[in-house]
């Protein structure tokens, strides 16, 4: 059996930057469940955020992240984010990323909740396509090995060290077992939880299944970002309609042609994601529309052409002009804020096993990830992974003192009865009832049905039956800590409990303990 230094699960952002830094410090095994580019970081539309621009700073970049993140930040952690970004930004320049400049100078746009425009983007609104392509090339010349279509299924620990994976070869059904001295989860997230949702196919949330049965510690799950603008058009799959396009001028309208946003909240279009994607389900709801309009036929042509191409090329192929008829949007599942916990170097509870990217919790989000923070935290936190491995170190945290796990919550009954298990059955429910609005009421019967359906579900065998099965656990994570948390906070919004608490400035963890 061959053992390499590192193996990397992953090939977004995270897997491939991860890769790029290891390769020169030992052997490199990657693994992707599917072709090298198919991850959510090529989906990445409105950029990057740095305090690099005039009359911004690490500070005021730090006070934006504290405040989306609704008292739940882990401080540190934010201050290592914006003090390290802007060299890190230059890590990538270094690495071939070309970010779109205006007079020679890098061009800086401003998204919901950045109190100055700090977004560097690539391409106009091309900006995850332009960094993976950019990477995964590198990647291709550099000196390790890659397997594609590779599904990893277990993390293999003994005595709490990481001694390595097994992983599926969907094209073969083989099963292997690859050893190494270091393990790097870089699975990403998890939108396939919900029917509406900007993420591909691949974000089933597998980083969190294997971590947990693994015996590491998982936390803040129960805060998951609804991005508020998504593509509502019949027969079309949800394509995210960036937020920048509401910092350029964009405008929400009801169906009826009526600004509205300011009915909810006095920052109108530009208020944080949660409140904006929650001012949406309320009006679409007052109105009894499934969708509103984003406005932008109002903006120059060619503004909105230069700014956002692959927008309005998506659009356009799918028979909307964008800059003569307003767009129809609604919210979608967008970012996993929770996952792995680690530290400030990536590190778990299980020596040797790091994580990074969207399937890691370092703690910068909170209980809300401001835009754009999310590309930038893989860069700066996987570049302290292999600082830290390359010190020949993994102090593995230690463990939380208070968690939850799973076991406690067996065997109670669904009150109606069992729907039949299917990836859409899943998602709707998940959608109904561990949506944008939560209730006791919908999260016990999640759970429930989540419960009794982890009980039914045969052994997984292929790549689609170990997703589907990950998803189900990460659901459950899901639900259980929306349901314990009983207050309103950051992305999590309880209607029978719509107002934070103090009681419940803390986190919720869980550990597998059977
Ligand atoms: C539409 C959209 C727009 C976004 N826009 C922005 C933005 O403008 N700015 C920003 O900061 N963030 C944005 N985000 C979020 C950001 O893109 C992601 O958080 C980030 O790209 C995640 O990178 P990652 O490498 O962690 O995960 P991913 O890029 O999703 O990569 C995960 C990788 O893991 C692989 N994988 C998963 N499970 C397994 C397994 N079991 N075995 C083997 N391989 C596995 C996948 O195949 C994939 O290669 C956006 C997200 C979306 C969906």
């Amino acid at each position: 059996m061959k053992e390499y230094d590192y193996i990397i699960v992953g090939s977004g952002i995270a897997g491939l930057y991860t890769a790029l830094l290891a390769q020169g410090q030992g052997s490199v095994l990657l693994l992707t469940k599917a072709g090298i580019n198919e991850c959510n970081t090529r989906h990445a539309q409105g950029g990057i955020a740095a305090a690099i621009g005039i009359g911004d700073s690490a500070e005021l970049h730090y006070q934006d992240t504290i405040a989306a993140g609704a008292g739940l930040c882990d401080e540190e952690a934010v201050r290592i984010l914006v003090d390290e970004g802007p060299d890190r930004i230059t890590d990538l320049i270094d690495f071939g990323v070309h970010f779109d400049t205006v007079d020679g100078e890098v061009a800086l746009t401003r998204e919901a909740a950045h109190s100055v425009p700090r977004i560097l983007h690539a391409g106009g609104d091309a900006t995850g396509e332009h960094i993976e392509v950019t990477l995964s090339r590198l990647a291709m010349l550099a000196k390790m090995v890659i397997m594609e279509y590779c599904l990893v299924t277990q993390i293999i620990v003994d005595d709490g060290v990481v001694r390595g994976v097994k992983a599926l070869d969907s094209r073969t059904g083989a099963m292997e077992e690859f050893r190494s001295r270091y393990v790097i989860l870089a699975t990403g997230g998890g939108g396939r939880l919900f029917n509406f949702t900007t993420n591909p196919d691949i974000a089933t949330g597998d980083g969190i299944a294997l971590a947990y049965n693994a015996g590491a510690e998982i936390i803040d799950m129960e805060f998951f970002q609804f991005h508020p603008t998504a593509l509502r058009l019949p027969g079309v799959t949800p394509f995210l309609i960036s937020e920048a396009v509401r910092g350029e001028g964009g405008i929400l309208r009801n169906v009826e042609g009526r600004q509205f946003m300011s009915d909810y909240t006095p920052d109108g279009d530009l208020a944080p994601r949660d409140v904006v994607a929650r001012g949406i389900l309320a009006e679409m709801k007052k109105i009894g529309s499934d969708r509103v309009f984003l406005d932008v036929t109002h903006l120059p042509r060619r503004l909105v052409t230069a700014r956002f191409p692959h927008i309005y090329r998506f659009c356009l192929v799918n028979g909307l002009d964008i800059t003569k008829s307003p767009i129809p949007v609604a919210p979608a599942a967008h970012y996993m804020m929770g996952g792995v916990k680690t530290n400030a170097w990536g590190e778990t509870n299980i020596a040797g096993l790091f994580a990074t990217g969207e399937t890691a919790c370092t703690g910068v989000h909170g209980a809300n990830r401001l835009a754009s923070n999310s590309l930038l935290e893989v860069v700066v936190f996987t570049k302290r992974i292999m600082q830290r491995a390359k010190e020949g170190v993994s102090t593995p945290l230690g463990n939380q003192r208070e968690h939850f796990s799973l076991g406690e919550r067996k065997g109670r009954k669904a009150s109606r009865k069992l729907p039949p298990l299917s990836l859409l059955a899943l998602q709707s429910l998940m959608w109904d009832r561990v949506g944008i609005v939560r209730s006791g009421e919908g999260l016990t019967e999640a759970i429930s049905t989540l419960a009794l359906w982890q009980q039914a579900a045969d052994k997984p065998s292929d790549r689609s039956s170990y997703e589907l099965s990950n998803l189900i656990l990460a659901g459950r994570l899901m639900s259980e800590a929306a349901l314990i948390r009983e207050e309103s906070r950051g992305a999590h919004f309880r209607s029978d409990f719509p107002q934070p608490s103090s009681d419940w400035l803390k986190h919720i963890v869980f550990r597998k303990t059977d």
